[in-house]
């Protein structure tokens, strides 16, 4: 009468388990657990980031969150990236980053993060910092070489 136990693993524990009919979790904790830790959308992770986490309680300004981080994500569909800006300042909304000054800052911070991608040249030189610096000075062709260029001054 009862339906021939099969054996599944658990998609959350990874115990395997007997149930009749096809589960992905051995238990409703494990059900639980793993809808907690279910990793977010690169959306979800700069609303997370930039706004905090308790917008998610309003369902109107998520919906209109999630259509900013649309259209970031579309321009900017690295996560590393997003994970690498700073947070220099608080904001309630992502409607910054569509806007002007916002659309500047997001360039620039892109610029350093790529340049920062480029894993630096090593030289046995002892002048290797000269020599590097040339090389960039004859590359800066851009105001974000530039804005990188002279943030390494800074930190000389
Ligand atoms: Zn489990």
């Amino acid at each position: 009468m009862a339906a021939k136990n099969k054996t599944y693993s658990c998609s959350h524990c990874g115990k395997e388990f007997l149930s009749p009919h096809k589960k992905k979790f051995c238990s409703p904790k494990c059900r639980r657990d793993a809808a907690k830790n279910k990793p977010h959308s690169l959306n979800q992770f700069i609303i997370d980031k930039f706004i905090g986490e308790e917008i998610w309680k309003d369902k109107i300004a998520v919906f209109r969150e999630m259509k900013f981080a649309k259209d970031l994500t579309k321009k900017y569909p690295l996560k590393a990236f997003w994970k690498a800006i700073p947070l220099k300042f608080d904001m309630d909304s992502l409607c910054f980053f569509i806007g002007a000054q916002g659309q500047a800052y997001l360039k620039i911070e892109y610029a350093k993060f790529c340049l920062d991608l480029k894993a630096p040249k090593k030289y046995d030189l002892s002048d290797t910092k000269y020599g590097e610096e040339k090389v960039l000075t004859k590359n800066i062709r851009t105001v974000k070489d530039f804005i990188q260029h002279g943030r390494k001054k800074e930190n000389n």
